[in-house]
């Protein structure tokens, strides 16, 4: 019988000679079949050194043959962070990937996902298409890891706690905290973080920071250097193995997870760029011109943290502010968004086209300016050209923060959440640690601390529960680890004259 074209793919891309670039490939056990949820009941690994199936009662993999290509999966891996910045971006032999059977089977559960998932090694630099000096995506504990902050109402001050949490938890322990009883969340991948936090504060505050770096975020609050994340840390507490993100570790991915309770097999959001097989058709969901249509990529049977307290308590004010999910929201940047484009002010057009980019550009010019602001490092907008723009959608974030809460005080939001992004765009730029970075996160931190002074001044600050974390961490490139896998793969499936597609790159779809 002939080899299946995933064999061939799969063999090709454990190639000892693409070992520096490619960590491990994954896919679903075609002979396993599917879990009564969808799920696959295995998964397999493999890298140049062996093959391992994951699978309910071997959640860390048992090997089939050579060694596990999964050498740890401890979520605490590199900590305390000194252990990580004396060897950033590890080689995968010494690399750790946590929970990587209920990662796995979750994103393999959606037709969305592709036949073989790549991953890149911690240091792989791939600028000609589309990587940069700082990434995240991978399996690996590092860019799987955000930070999680617990703080105020409701909130024993413990300080830093030797454990970890799941992204997925964070809707829940949001939910939670504003008196959603737990019926209302069973069912979901996540649970409510409910030994951290009490429920019963009037306000409940989310705050993501994307891809803020968690051991960064501790070091430099320790170091008086984020003084507003200080102030978090003052009255609650810290996991410092953060919350660990979903399969793969990227963006839209994982605002999702947080904000749904569930993984990427459950919502249906399983990349920033995807090939959807039943529609034919590239999808982009992570850009400036498909942000505000994220919902509709939902999969049956999800229900946002706004959602889920409308149900519970009706009548509260809900808002999401400048945050993709935002269905259920009372109030919310994309609604606006919609509410502009349906009044046919402005034509978002499709990804990469010229109409998107005009939109963008229209978008930009009804943003505050960043460049005469004091919540952002000037000089860095005018090195990076993202810098400029995130840091432009995070004052006008800040600025509807500020609005929606100096309402009366009994229109002020009962649940809020509220996304930064100039941290993604730093860590992008430079990768951890670097000057950039560290700007954008102490800019993050200006803008959380005027936010916080507001609340004081107005005495809420006192009756409100807050929530710190990210979509996912972020590790730096090595620029010495170049190439890519695809001539191999091109070797080894032209001629057997199936069509695939490597989206990302990292998504192998094949017979597309
Ligand atoms: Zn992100």
């Amino acid at each position: 019988m002939a080899p299946h074209p995933r064999d061939l793919a799969v063999a090709a891309l454990t190639a000892a000679d693409l070992a520096h670039v490619v960590a491990l490939v994954a896919w679903p056990d075609p002979e396993a079949g599917r879990l009564p949820d969808g799920r696959p009941a295995a998964v397999l690994v493999a890298d140049h050194g062996g093959r391992a199936r994951l699978d309910e009662q071997h959640p860390d993999g048992q090997v089939l043959t050579g060694r596990n290509p999964l050498a740890s999966t401890d979520p605490l891996a590199f900590l305390p962070y000194e252990q990580e910045v004396a060897d950033p971006s590890p080689d995968h032999e010494r690399n750790a990937y946590p929970l990587p059977w209920l990662r796995l089977s979750s994103f393999f559960a959606d037709r969305r996902s592709p036949d073989v998932a790549i991953v890149h090694t911690a240091g792989h630099y791939f600028p000609e298409v589309g990587g940069h000096r700082g990434e995240h995506g991978s399996l690996d504990v590092i860019q799987s890891r955000a930070p999680l902050l617990l703080s105020g109402a409701g909130v024993t001050a413990r300080g830093r706690l030797a454990t970890h949490a799941r992204l997925v938890d964070v809707m829940p322990t949001l939910a939670h905290a504003a008196g959603v009883p737990a019926a209302h969340l069973a069912g979901l991948d996540g649970r409510g973080l409910d030994d951290l936090v009490e429920p019963g504060a009037t306000h409940v505050i989310g705050l993501l920071w994307d891809g803020g770096h968690p051991g960064s975020l501790l070091d430099l609050a320790e170091r008086g250097e984020l003084p507003a994340v200080a102030r978090l840390l003052a009255r609650g507490c810290a996991l410092e193995g953060g919350a660990v993100a979903e399969f793969p570790s990227l963006t839209l991915v994982n605002h999702t997870s947080a904000l749904t309770g569930v993984g990427p097999g459950r919502h249906g959001v399983v990349g920033n760029v995807y090939w959807d097989r039943d529609e034919e058709r590239r999808v982009v969901p992570n850009d400036a011109s498909t942000w505000h249509r994220t919902a509709e990529l939902y999969r049956p049977g999800v229900e946002t943290l706004f959602e889920v307290v409308a149900a519970a308590r009706p009548g509260a004010r809900t808002a999401s502010v400048n945050e993709m999910t935002d269905r259920g929201a009372w109030a919310s940047t994309f609604g606006l968004v919609r509410a502009g484009l349906e009044s046919g002010a402005a034509h978002a057009g499709d990804p990469g086209t010229p109409e998107s980019r005009d939109f963008v550009s229209v978008v930009r010019r009804l943003l505050p300016d960043p460049l005469v602001s004091p919540f952002v490092t000037t000089r860095r907008c005018l090195e990076d050209d993202d810098y400029a723009f995130y840091s432009a959608i995070d004052l006008l974030g800040l600025a509807t923060m500020s609005g929606l809460f100096s309402a009366p005080a009994d229109e002020v939001p009962a649940v809020a959440w509220w996304s930064q992004y100039t941290t993604d765009a730093g860590h992008h730029a430079g990768g951890p640690r670097s000057g950039i970075a560290t700007d954008a996160l102490r800019d993050c931190d200006r803008r959380l601390g005027a936010f916080l002074d507001q609340l004081d001044s107005r005495g809420l600050l006192e009756d409100s529960f807050i929530l710190l974390t990210a979509d996912h961490g972020f590790e730096a490139a090595d620029p010495a680890v170049r190439g890519m896998w695809t001539d191999a793969l091109a070797a080894a499936l032209d001629p057997l004259g199936v069509g695939w597609r490597d989206e990302g790159p990292g998504f192998l779809y094949l017979d597309t």
